[in-house]
This record gives C-alpha cells, sequence and structure tokens, in this order.
C-alpha cells in the first residue's frame, strides 16, 4: 500500500452530517453539504447525501463534474460565482449557482436559452467578509434585473461569513439577512426561496437562541468533514473530529545538535544567541512536504512537534525517542491541511466503511471496507 494517504471514515463524515441535518432541521434550516476540501471526491459526498443533505455545493465545475461521474444525482450548486468560459457547463451541470455580477447572469441565461432551460440563480450579498457579493443599495435592483432576464429564475439570497476576516456573523448580520429576504419580495414577489445563511462559521449563531428567521439553509463543509468551527478551530459538540488522517513515512531518524542559531536575544547585543541547552535532539524526517499538505496545518500525536517542512520533507521533533526508518506516523489535519492532500496527486485516497449505492460502485474492484482511489 502507497504508505502517503489520506485514511477516510465514511461512517464519521455520515454521523456528523446526520447529527447537523438533525439539529438544523428543528431550527428550520437545511444543510447543503460542501465538498470543495475533498475535491468533489464521489464517496464523502455520497457519505453526505446518506447523512440527510439536502444537496451539494462545489466551488469548482471540475469537482461537480466528478461526482456526476460517479453517478451522483442530487442537486448541486456552484458556489463560487462562475467564470466567463465555463458558462455552458454550469449550465449543463450546476442546478443552481450564486452570483454577484449581471453580466454573468446574463451569459448563463444565453447560454440556457440555447439548450431550452431556466438556471437558477441565488444572489449573495457582500454582509462584511469582503470576499464576494452584491451590495444592499444595489440588491433590489439586482434583484429586478435578474428576473427580467430570459432564461434565468432568481431562487434566493445568500451570505457569506469568515472566509476573508475570520469573523463569525452576529445574531444583527442574521436579522439584517432576513430583513433584505423581505425587501427584495417587497418589490420583486415572493421569489426568495432559499436564504442561505452561511457556512459552519454560521453554526453557533444557528445552533443558539437567536431567532433564525428567514433563514432557512446553511452551506457546510468544516464542520461535516472535520467537526471543528472555523473561527475559533474548536472541535463541535458531538461530531467527529478525525473522520480524516494521513499517514506519512519516517525516511530519516538521527539525533542531530539542536540548530545552533535559535533566536536572536536582542540585535543590540548582536552575536549572543539563545541556544537549547538540552543535548541532542531526535529529529526524524517524513515523506510528506508542502507540495502534500500545509505542514502548519497538521496535528502531531502527543510528544512529536514540527520543526518545519519543505516541498518534500517534514521535519519532527520525536524529544528522546526514535522512531524507526520506515514505520509510519499518524496525523490529524486542519481544513487548510485536508484541503491539499485531497488535492495531491501523490497523496493515496484509502476510503474505510464505503457502501456499495445503488450497485455504482460495482464496476470497479472493491473490498468493503477499503477501496484505493
Ligand atoms: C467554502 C464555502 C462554504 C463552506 O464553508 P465551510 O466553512 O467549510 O463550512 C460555504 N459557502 C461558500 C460560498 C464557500 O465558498
Amino acid at each position: 500500500m502507497t504508505s502517503l494517504r489520506v485514511e477516510i471514515d465514511l461512517g464519521k463524515i455520515q454521523a456528523n452530517a446526520r447529527c447537523l441535518v438533525r439539529r438544523l432541521g428543528a431550527r428550520g434550516i437545511s444543510v447543503t453539504g460542501v465538498t470543495k476540501a475533498v475535491c468533489g471526491h464521489p464517496d464523502v459526498a455520497k457519505a453526505m447525501l446518506d447523512g440527510g443533505v439536502c444537496g451539494l455545493a462545489d466551488a469548482r465545475v471540475s469537482n461537480i463534474i466528478r461526482m456526476h461521474a460517479a453517478g451522483i444525482r442530487c442537486p448541486i450548486s456552484m458556489i463560487r460565482a462562475p467564470m466567463v468560459h465555463e458558462t455552458k457547463e454550469v449550465i449543463r451541470c450546476c442546478d443552481v449557482s450564486y452570483n454577484t455580477e449581471m453580466d454573468t447572469i446574463q451569459n448563463l441565461g444565453a447560454a440556457a436559452r440555447d439548450k431550452a432551460i431556466v438556471h437558477n440563480v441565488i444572489l449573495m450579498i457582500e454582509m462584511g467578509d469582503m470576499r464576494e457579493g452584491i451590495s444592499h443599495k444595489n440588491l433590489n435592483d439586482f434583484a429586478t434585473r435578474v428576473i427580467a432576464t430570459p432564461g434565468v429564475a432568481l431562487r434566493g439570497i445568500a451570505a457569506n461569513f469568515a472566509c476573508m476576516g475570520n469573523v463569525a456573523p452576529t445574531a444583527g448580520d442574521m436579522a439584517m439577512l432576513s430583513r433584505l429576504a423581505d425587501q427584495v419580495e417587497g418589490d420583486c414577489g415572493p421569489v426568495v426561496d432559499l436564504v442561505s445563511g452561511g457556512g459552519s462559521a454560521n453554526l453557533p449563531w444557528a445552533l443558539g437562541d437567536a431567532s433564525t428567521g428567514r433563514v432557512n439553509n446553511l452551506r457546510l463543509g468544516e464542520a461535516i468533514l472535520l467537526g471543528t468551527d472555523p473561527v475559533t478551530g474548536h472541535p463541535i459538540t458531538d461530531l467527529h473530529t478525525d473522520a480524516f488522517t494521513i499517514f506519512a513515512e519516517v525516511i530519516e531518524t538521527s539525533r542531530k545538535p539542536s540548530p545552533l542559531l535559535t533566536r536572536s536575544i536582542a540585535p543590540e547585543l548582536g552575536m549572543l544567541k539563545l541556544v537549547r541547552n538540552d543535548d541532542l535532539q531526535v529529529r526524524t524526517i517524513l515523506a510528506v512536504g508542502q507540495q502534500d499538505t500545509d505542514a502548519s496545518g497538521l496535528t502531531f500525536p502527543s510528544g512529536i512537534m514540527i520543526i518545519g517542512a519543505t516541498s518534500d520533507h517534514t521535519v519532527v521533533d520525536t524529544a528522546k525517542s526514535a522512531v524507526p526508518v520506515g514505520s509510519e506516523i499518524k496525523m490529524g489535519m486542519k481544513y487548510s491541511a485536508l484541503m491539499r492532500a485531497m488535492s495531491a496527486p501523490d497523496v493515496a485516497k484509502v476510503v474505510h466503511g464505503k457502501q456499495t449505492i445503488n450497485g455504482s460502485a460495482k464496476d470497479r474492484e472493491t473490498h468493503p471496507f477499503l477501496t484505493l482511489v
């Protein structure tokens, strides 16, 4: 078996999705599973669907095509505003797209008309994260123009938080989103079916006491996959935080003196340096690097600390204990590490707990619990 690999526990992903679907369902909020951090991995997507999510969303058309090719047939939303050159593909493979530009929406409408279909549009509103979004004051005009555009249907509005700025939405922000839904309907009639409040950063609000108002959907990636809150990094109650683990092989283990230059004490003291005074450190080198994952997003077993990483090597301090060459170290991953590992070609993805859904896995050679993909 390839030693550099991500192991994926589908049962834990399904359980996380189920738990969030149940808790948010009680608050009138549906869950869309976001698959971009796993590049639309079809087994992960199916585990989310088995957990009860009402649909899937991804930021890249290539990932959406991958899910379609694997036989996934639920509504899939494109949550990054489409690029001009991908207009036709978005029309063909996405049920809905999130948009912020009138030109793009007109392109989508024209392409949909060519295919004699209607493409569904959600308007992303800028609520302070300063990434994508239409400003509040333009919203009604914008919505009016979308409704007048042939080939597209306005289905709802959405907000996004804590992507650029690491700030969770407040109850005030969410009440504002509900008011904007009412405001659009005041001018345009009952067009706002979906009010998608944001992603995993919205969970403290959504599961708290504040009224959910008109918000009836969240788009969740990190909470389902990693069981963590993106703003604080803390685990979310009752969710699994170890559905994904990465294994890397030890390729060198040796006692080396601590690096001499540890830290300058003060610039005015020139050559005086602070040096570790413990004797020899066991430095272990793992065959995994920045090209495979984000080394700063790895979490190590207790007693192991990262010293540094380059494109292909990660150096760790294993205190006084030597880890033999050829053995493996198992690590947890934060979002940045997961995202890069899932898209890295040299990292194998090993899936546990796979069920053959609608016979879709039958054509491939599979062991019931282990599939190399
Ligand atoms: C990535 C993304 C999400 C999901 O965010 P998580 O923090 O992983 O839940 C939701 N909406 C949009 C627009 C995104 O780009």
